[in-house]
């Protein structure tokens, strides 16, 4: 069984990356380029490591399974990236960068991982510049910041509400030029499989060609997951709707421990849902809480329009019930706060479940033009999907599934429990606890992968160099080909009524009322059953047209789907473990007597990493203790 060592580095925190650096192994240049590195994901993390990697000499093939790199969800990133530069001069550093983010995650992360990673947050904006990414900047030239849920700073980063898609095209260059030069290999429209291990150690996998059909095996000294995250297990989610959490699953099943599932964060700013027939839902960034106001009416089921309810007869419940950060606090508390107004009849729209974000205030003080050149995109992307003008009248906002903490468990070094397969980006659970900050993701993938990584593998590699390239032809390739393929052949071969669409709607329903924005253990246990049934009746009934050796997109998505059925299970299992309340996980068991979340320190201060037990067993959980030994541990209050 193996065994959780996070591989802290001794030493007092804020020296911990400088000395463990200097102390890595490092590999010469001629050995550098004996050595194969296969990256899976071209989003952030992944585009950001690949070319670092190639940069410093390794063998790289990356792999997507869109047309190009630059599709990789990443690009959807609207609001910003975080780095402790203290620019405004308001009493940043990196050590409030780093208390921002333990107490946001509900101090349920790692300190010595979010501390490195808010310490590289400032090479990483650096870089980006360097790379050409046209951050904002002032009159004079200067790059200027604003602010997010949690803070009360302004450090935050951005490109009018394209932050990430500017921010991908610069680490695309980057990637680009290592194509070009050779060290690169790109491989896009491929989808990994399955992982393939030799001797116990990740050494490869297996991909499917997307436009032909055809199974391919890669081997590799070392294998980087940049997989990204599992939001869109509710169906209808702010990621992109391709994202999934297949490669994090395969490798799973193989021996990767999988970290804190059940820990998901709920956006309290997404465009509500409009009709049943949509495939998902559209953000609206966090940083239009700067400007706009969140309010819902004083009387219950009020139907007047926003613009004719009065000052007085408005009840911006995030001002009056947290009046320290008002509509700046965190996501989970913003979230909970809106479907408790909705709960109790106070929501706007045509369901009710809808509150207000008003920038009639901002407009009026900093004049439409302020406005516009701040949040125009997004200002545009809302009126394009509801006919509403913002400008004039408020926008309707609701929360919705996001962004996952949970993911693959790693060490410092970003190793999973799989010697030699490393997990970057929104891929690991590493360092947003129980809820992330905002801003803060495209700063930790951009930093595991340009910054952090390339230190790490290369200590790792350091002890590979006498390892000759890996054979394709290995029993364990042929092996893991000839499962891959008869799990494809089984997914069609079942012709049933269903699509996985459809599965996926159900499945996705179920996890958004039991196991979503609150959770309790009745429910928990009935979504425990409901997704078991509706799990059987995918595996008799699903349809999948077309043939495997084809391109086909039904069969791409019936094994998304049946890999999120699996996780549902766990992440189930894991909300169902954690009786205590903290971040985004509500229990309704645990809540204070004003309705905020309730931890359980003495028994809940750990990291739950699960070990796959095989298919019919239960899995096995593994406690990696946290340790607090800079960040005072308290009750987390935004009032
Ligand atoms: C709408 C929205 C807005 C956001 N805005 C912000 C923001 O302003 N600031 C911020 O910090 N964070 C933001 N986030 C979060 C942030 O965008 C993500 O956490 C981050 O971009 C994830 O990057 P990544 O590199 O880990 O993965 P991704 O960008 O998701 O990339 C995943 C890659 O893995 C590949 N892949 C996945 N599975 C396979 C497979 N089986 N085979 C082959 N390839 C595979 C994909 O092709 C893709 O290339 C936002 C999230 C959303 C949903």
């Amino acid at each position: 069984m193996a065994q959780l060592n996070s591989k802290i580095p001794a030493g007092p925190l804020a020296e911990k990356w400088t000395k463990y650096k200097d102390s890595l192994k490092l590999v010469n240049p001629a050995n550098k380029k004996k050595l194969d590195i296969i990256v899976v994901g071209t989003g952030l993390s992944g585009a950001s490591a690949a070319s670092a990697l190639g940069e410093l000499g390794f063998n790289v093939k990356v792999f997507c399974f869109q047309d190009t790199p630059r599709r990789a969800h990443s690009v959807a990133a609207q609001g910003g990236i975080n780095a402790a530069k203290n620019y405004q001069n308001d009493g940043d550093s990196v050590y409030r960068l780093f208390y921002d983010m333990i107490k946001g995650g509900d101090f349920r992360a790692r300190e010595a991982n979010v501390y490195r990673a808010a310490e590289v947050s400032n090479q990483v904006i650096d870089h980006y510049t360097a790379l050409g990414v046209p951050f904002a900047r002032d009159y004079g030239g200067t790059l200027i910041n604003r602010s997010f849920g949690g803070v009360q700073v302004s450090r935050t980063f951005y490109a009018k509400g394209q932050t990430g898609q500017q921010c991908l095209i610069g680490v695309y260059s980057s990637l680009s030029r290592q194509i070009n030069l050779g060290t690169v290999k790109m491989f896009p429209r491929r989808e990994m499989l399955d992982l393939v291990l030799v001797g116990g150690k990740a050494r490869g996998i297996i991909t499917r060609n997307l436009l032909a059909g055809d199974l391919e095996r890669h081997s590799a000294h070392a294998v980087v997951l940049a997989t990204g995250g599992y939001g869109t297990i509710y169906y209808l989610s702010t990621l992109a709707v391709g994202s999934n959490a297949s490669a994090a699953w395969k490798a799973h099943r193989k021996g990767a421990f999988f970290a804190n599932p059940s820990l998901v964060q709920i956006h309290p700013t997404s465009v509500p849902q409009l009709n049943e027939f949509q495939s998902k839902l559209t953000l609206m960034s966090e940083s239009l809480r700067n400007e706009g106001r969140i309010w819902v009416p004083k009387e219950k089921a009020d139907k007047r329009h926003p613009n004719t309810i009065p000052e007085e007869e408005r009840d911006y419940y995030l001002e009056r019930r947290y009046p320290t950060y008002g509509n700046l606090v965190p996501r989970d508390v913003g979230s909970r706060a809106a479907k408790e107004r909705c709960d109790a009849g106070y929501g706007v729209g045509k369901t009710g479940l809808a509150v207000y974000m008003d920038f009639r205030d901002a407009i009026k003080k900093q004049g439409k033009s302020a406005i516009e050149s701040k949040y125009g995109n997004l200002f545009k992307m809302y009126q394009t999907i509801t006919s509403i003008n913002p400008y004039e009248e408020p926008m309707q906002i609701y929360p919705a599934g996001h962004y996952t903490m949970g993911g693959l468990w790693v060490d410092y070094n970003l190793m999973t429990t799989i010697p030699g397969l490393y997990a970057i980006g929104e891929a690991n659970f590493s360092d947003h606890g129980a809820n992330r900050l905002g801003a803060s993701s495209l700063m930790q993938c951009t930093g595991d992968g340009y910054f952090i990584l390339p230190y790490t593998i290369t200590d790792y590699l350091a002890d590979e160099i006498k390892t000759p390239r890996i054979s394709t032809d290995l029993k364990e390739f042929e092996e893991a080909e000839k499962n891959a393929k008869a799990r494809l052949e089984k997914l069609i071969s079942i012709n049933g009524t269903q699509t996985a669409s459809t599965f996926h709607k159900r499945l996705g329903k179920i996890m958004w009322d039991y196991c979503g924005m609150v959770r309790n253990e009745a429910g928990l246990k009935k979504a425990a059953g409901l997704v078991s049934e509706l799990k059987q009746e995918f595996w008799s009934d699903l349809k999948v047209p077309g043939r495997m050796d084809d391109i086909n997109q039904d069969l791409e998505k019936a094994g998304r789907v049946a890999d999120f059925f699996e996780l549902a299970d766990l992440m189930i299992t894991d909300a169902l473990n954690r009786t205590e309340s903290c971040g985004a996980h509500f229990r309704e068991e645990s809540q204070t007597p004003d309705g905020e979340a309730q931890r359980d320190d003495s028994r809940f201060s750990y990291v739950a990493a699960w070990e796959f037990g095989g298919d019919g067993n239960p899995h096995v959980l593994h406690k990696e203790p946290l340790e607090f030994k800079e960040a005072e541990v308290k009750v987390r209050s935004y009032k």
